[in-house]
């Protein structure tokens, strides 16, 4: 069987193997014009969303690639969704440092700007992969990779100022605990790097995986609850459970593809990835806002 008869057989895109793959429209050199085709006629490599129906660029020389930050194509809100949440966070990093931490000492930095920039990096990477991953096979490839790189970069920082603060008095725990949910990072970032992981069949598996990472405060917060009571608790708990509530609601949107599965054609430019990318940021605004209310309440859980 040749490989044309493969990819009939199954027309997903195989990131494994990019050097093999060739566009169907394009057989060489790179698009210097910005036209937009149809999801019948993209190449194999890019063909991951049926329900999206038109506005694909395909095979986009890198320059092109980065003047769609101001042309209308079908990820064009899918960038500057994720490009100004990465404004937001660089401004929210100033204004932690110089205005809402008073008096921080080193330890009180550190927490807040390993949070902040692994939310940077979330939104960074997130608008590099949509703005250049029409580019070529091998594009798409170490774009993804570098996606899934900054979304495990953000889970693990979302950790850093609640731990740090909750077990302010319980240090063995408090190193255990972040250490433990740093390894999870580096697992996080290794999981992201076999190629097999981006493909559309393993979509349900790595979001499995991310909901999982990123509910990894299901064993510290009973621990903090069983030290200090769960009266004390409850406060920090609704919280983080609105923020994981949202980042769940945002997940399952992203591997159903809803709306575009039900109105194939009609969310071209919105659809279920706009949307994960709004969750994502309502999500991380939300975690910000618990990381802040833990360090104003930190005397709670002191010696
Ligand atoms: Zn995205």
């Amino acid at each position: 069987m040749d490989k044309a008869e493969d990819h009939t057989k199954e027309p997903r895109f195989d990131l494994g193997e990019p050097s093999e793959q060739k566009s169907l429209l394009i057989d060489e050199g790179f698009v210097d014009s910005f036209e937009l085709t149809k999801f019948e006629n993209l190449p194999f490599w890019l063909q991951d969303n049926q329900w999206i129906r038109t506005g694909y660029r395909v095979n986009f020389s890198f320059k092109l690639c980065a003047t769609s930050l101001f042309h209308k194509h079908n990820e064009l809100l899918c960038i500057w969704t994720h490009l100004l949440g990465f404004v937001t966070f660089f401004i929210l990093m100033f204004l932690t440092w110089f205005y809402f931490l008073d008096n921080p000492d080193a330890g009180d930095v550190i927490v807040f700007t390993v949070f902040l920039l692994g939310a940077q990096c979330q939104m960074l990477f997130s608008t590099i992969f949509h703005t250049f991953n029409c580019h070529s096979p091998d594009a798409l490839k170490w774009l993804a990779r570098l996606d899934y790189t900054g979304i495990s970069l953000m889970i693990v920082g979302s950790y850093f100022p609640p731990l740090y603060y909750g077990f302010g008095c319980h240090n063995v725990e408090r190193i255990v605990y972040l250490v433990l949910v740093s390894l999870f990072g580096v697992a996080g970032v290794c999981v992201s790097m076999f190629p097999v992981f981006a493909t559309p069949r393993f979509r349900v598996v790595r979001t499995v995986f991310f909901i999982i990472f990123g509910w990894f405060a299901v064993f510290p917060m009973p621990h903090m609850a069983f030290l200090f009571g769960f009266a004390l608790m409850w406060p920090l708990m609704w919280r983080e459970l609105i923020m994981g509530i949202t980042y769940v609601l945002g997940a399952v949107v992203y591997s159903t593809r809803v709306p575009e599965r039900w109105w194939p054609g009609k969310f071209d430019g919105c659809g279920s990835h706009v949307i994960w990318h709004m969750f994502s940021n309502a999500a991380a605004l939300m975690q910000f806002y618990v990381c802040l209310y833990v360090y104003y309440n930190r005397q709670d859980y002191a010696c």
